[in-house]
């Protein structure tokens, strides 16, 4: 048995601090974005992602904030309380790790193609999660949370209307490439004007897919 502070505790402290970030990610996401309905700053910033063509969060800095108070702060606080603050450093370090590997599988979704079968899997999941179905598959760099707890769906296809198409699978006429015709369709030929915009925006709100 280890004594309450050893550098064991602190590398199995690492692999219990993703666990958690994986299953936050996905009770933020459903709870305090998606069913919140734009009743908080996070929800309408989130809701406000999934209604407009092609944006990442702008207040990343507010969530990172967020993230460093409760990994290298709350986590070891309450390792140190509970008188194993290797334990607790090890689980805010994986917690940090995990949220850093988060923002970079969401950002690289919307806006570089994917690089290998991993990325190609979670962001069919997000994609199916934006454009067909957003009260569901809310976990992003996996999907095992919503096995779990019933919310995952899967569609042969994504649909996506031509408007929000990520730049990285079409061509400069529109249309995705050919790499990528197996798991994307961009469909739709309404023009982004402002009550287009203004739809997207009210459809977002709703957890309502965008109408292509
Ligand atoms: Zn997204
Ligand atoms: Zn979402």
């Amino acid at each position: 048995m280890p004594s309450p502070d050893s550098p064991v505790l602190l590398a199995l402290g690492l692999p219990a601090g993703i666990v958690l970030w994986s299953f936050m990610e996905y009770v933020l996401h459903r709870f305090a974005f998606h069913e919140a309905r734009g009743s908080n700053y996070g929800s309408r910033e989130h809701l406000r992602h999934h209604g407009s063509e092609d944006t990442v969060l702008e207040s990343w800095y507010l969530s990172w904030t967020g993230v460093l108070l409760v990994s290298l702060g709350l986590i070891p606080f309450l390792g140190r309380l509970a008188g194993t603050a290797d334990l607790g450093w090890g689980v805010g370090i994986g917690y940090l790790v995990a949220y850093g590997f988060y923002d970079l599988v969401h950002w690289r979704a919307h806006r570089r193609p994917y690089a290998n079968r991993y990325e190609h899997m979670v962001r069919k999941h997000h994609f199916t999660h934006h454009f067909h179905a957003p009260l569901k598959n809310h976990g992003v760099t996996t999907p095992f949370w919503d096995h779990v707890f019933g919310t995952y769906v899967e569609v042969d296809v994504v649909r996506v209307p031509r408007r929000m198409a990520m730049r990285w699978m079409v061509d400069e006429h529109g249309e995705v490439l050919p790499e990528y015709r197996a798991t994307y369709e961009v469909r739709g030929t309404r023009p982004l004007d402002d009550d287009q915009r203004e739809q997207d925006r009210e459809l977002a709100f709703a957890n309502q897919a965008p109408t292509l």
